[in-house]
C-alpha cells in the first residue's frame, strides 16, 4: 500500500514518447480497450467527447437498460407476483450485488450491503459507530471533506448534543503542502485518543485524489481503540482494496462516479463480520434488516430480530429500478478485475502526468501524488490564471472535467473506458 508521495521516492520516467502515434500505440496494445465499447461514450460535434469527469458521474454501461427494461417488464407482467417469480427476483434483489460487490472491496459477501445514498448511509453506520461520551466525543475527519462528510458529522455532533465545530478534529496539510501526511494523521490519533470517538476518513481524497494508506492508518487506530470509517466514494472502482483483510470497522461508498452505476445510483456499504455479526450493536431497524425468515410475517413478529450480516443496516425493501444498472455495472467490474484495471490506471495516469510535465508550462501545477501508489485515476490541476476561462475553453474542444472553486481542475481518465488518445487530446488541448 501507497504512502503519500512526500514519503516516497518519485517514480522513474516513464519511457513514454510524446506524439500522438505513441498514444494510438498504448490504445492498440490496451488488454482492456474492448471495454470502451460496453459503454455509451457523449458524443461533440459528432464525434465522442473527451470525457474525463468519470470521479463525478460515470458513463453509462449499454448493459443496464436491458436490465432495467426487464424489471419493468416484470413489473407490467408479474405485478406484486415479481418479488418470487421474476426473473431475477425482488425479494432478495439486493443479494445478488453482495458477491461482486465484495469482490470490488475486498470484503467477505456478508460484510457488503447495497442501499440508499452515501451520506445517508453515513448517518446510519454512525448510528452504530459514533457512540460518544461526555469524555471521548470527538471526529477526525479531513478539513477539507467532501462537504456532505463534513454536514452528516457536524450535524450528529449536535444531534447528540454536543458543538459541533469543537466536536471535530481536522487533518490539514501542513502549511505550504497540499498533501496529508500519514505521520501527522498518525500523530493526531496518537495525540487526542482519550478524546476521539471516530475517525471518518476518505480512502481517496476527492479534492487532490491522494490515496490514503488505509491498512497502516486503520491498524493505528485500531490499537488506540479508536473506530475507524472510510469514505471510499473515489476509491471505490479506483484503487484496490482489502478491507476485510485491513480490519476496517466499516466502510461506505457510492456508486454513481467510478462505478458507473447512474445518477443517484444506490450506495454501497461495509461493516466487518466482527460487527456485523453482533445483534447487540445499536442501530435503526427496519423489516429489510430484520431475519429474511421472518421479514414477511408481518402481525406476527414484533421484535425485531437483525440478521447478522451488514444486510442488518438495511432498512427499506431494495429499490430494483434503480439497483438495476449497479448489477450491469459490476458485472463490468468482474469481467475486467480490479488488478488489471489498476494496472492499466497506473499506466494511464502516469502516461497524462508525462503529458502534462512535457508541456513545461508555469500557467499550472498538479497538486496529485506523482507517485502512481498513492494516487488513483485523477489528476487534480492547480490553475494560476483564469481557471474558468480555462474550462470553457476545454469544453468547447468537446473536453469534459470537473471544476473545483476557485481554481482547481479534476481530469480522471478511467481505465474502463478512456484512451491513451483521450489523455492526449486532453494534454494537447491545454498546450
Ligand atoms: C460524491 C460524494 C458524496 C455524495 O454522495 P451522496 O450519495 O449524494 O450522498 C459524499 N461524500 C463523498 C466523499 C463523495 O465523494
Amino acid at each position: 500500500m501507497p504512502s503519500p508521495a512526500q514519503q516516497t521516492p518519485v517514480s522513474p520516467p516513464p519511457t513514454f514518447s510524446s506524439s500522438e502515434s505513441f498514444a494510438r500505440e498504448l490504445d492498440a496494445a490496451d488488454p482492456l480497450a474492448r471495454f470502451r465499447e460496453r459503454f455509451h461514450i457523449p458524443q461533440h460535434a459528432g464525434h465522442p467527447a473527451i470525457y474525463l469527469a468519470g470521479n463525478s458521474l460515470g458513463l453509462q454501461p449499454k448493459a443496464a437498460r436491458e436490465i432495467i427494461d426487464q424489471e419493468l417488464r416484470d413489473w407490467a407482467d408479474l405485478a406484486v407476483e415479481a418479488h418470487f417469480k421474476a426473473r431475477r427476483p425482488w425479494f432478495p434483489y439486493h443479494e445478488q450485488l453482495r458477491t461482486p460487490g465484495a469482490r470490488l472491496v475486498g470484503a467477505l459477501p456478508h460484510e457488503v450491503v447495497f442501499m440508499n445514498g452515501l451520506t445517508v448511509n453515513l448517518h446510519l453506520l454512525m448510528v452504530s459507530f459514533f457512540r460518544p461520551t461526555a469524555e471521548r466525543h470527538q471526529i477526525v475527519i479531513e478539513d477539507h471533506a467532501f462537504p456532505s462528510d463534513t454536514y452528516a458529522v457536524s450535524t450528529q455532533l449536535a444531534w447528540h448534543g454536543f458543538d459541533a465545530a469543537a466536536g471535530m478534529l481536522l487533518l490539514r496539510p501542513r502549511p505550504g503542502e497540499n498533501l496529508l501526511r500519514t505521520e501527522d494523521i498518525e500523530a493526531l490519533l496518537d495525540r487526542e485518543k482519550r478524546r476521539i470517538a471516530l475517525a471518518l476518513l476518505p480512502g481517496v481524497t476527492f479534492l487532490t485524489g491522494q490515496v490514503l494508506d488505509i491498512p497502516r492508518i486503520t491498524r493505528f487506530a485500531r490499537e488506540r481503540n479508536i473506530i475507524i470509517g472510510w469514505d471510499l466514494a473515489h476509491a471505490a472502482g479506483n484503487i484496490e482494496l482489502k478491507l476485510h483483510d485491513w480490519d476496517v470497522d466499516f466502510a461506505a461508498w457510492c456508486s454513481y462516479k467510478y462505478l458507473n452505476s447512474g445518477p443517484g445510483a444506490v450506495a454501497g456499504c461495509f461493516i466487518h463480520e466482527r460487527w456485523a455479526r453482533d445483534p447487540k450493536l445499536p442501530r435503526f431497524g427496519g423489516w429489510w434488516g430484520n431475519e429474511p425468515a421472518t421479514r414477511f410475517q408481518m402481525h406476527v413478529e414484533r421484535e425485531f430480530k437483525p440478521v447478522p450480516t451488514a444486510d442488518a443496516w438495511q432498512l427499506s425493501n431494495p429499490p430494483v429500478l434503480a439497483m438495476a444498472p449497479l448489477i450491469a455495472s459490476l458485472a463490468l467490474f468482474d469481467e475486467a478485475t480490479m488488478p488489471a484495471l489498476r494496472a492499466k490506471s497506473e499506466q494511464l495516469t502516469g502516461y497524462l502526468q508525462h503529458l502534462l510535465d512535457e508541456l513545461k508550462s508555469d500557467r499550472y501545477e498538479v497538486i496529485t501524488p506523482r507517485d502512481p501508489t498513492a494516487r488513483g485515476c485523477q489528476l487534480s490541476i492547480k490553475i494560476r490564471d483564469d481557471a474558468k476561462k480555462l474550462l470553457h475553453q476545454l469544453t468547447e474542444a468537446g473536453i469534459t472535467c470537473d471544476f473545483r472553486e476557485p481554481n482547481i481542475i479534476r481530469a480522471a481518465p478511467t481505465p474502463l473506458y478512456n484512451t491513451f488518445s483521450d489523455a492526449w487530446r486532453f494534454a494537447d488541448a491545454l498546450k
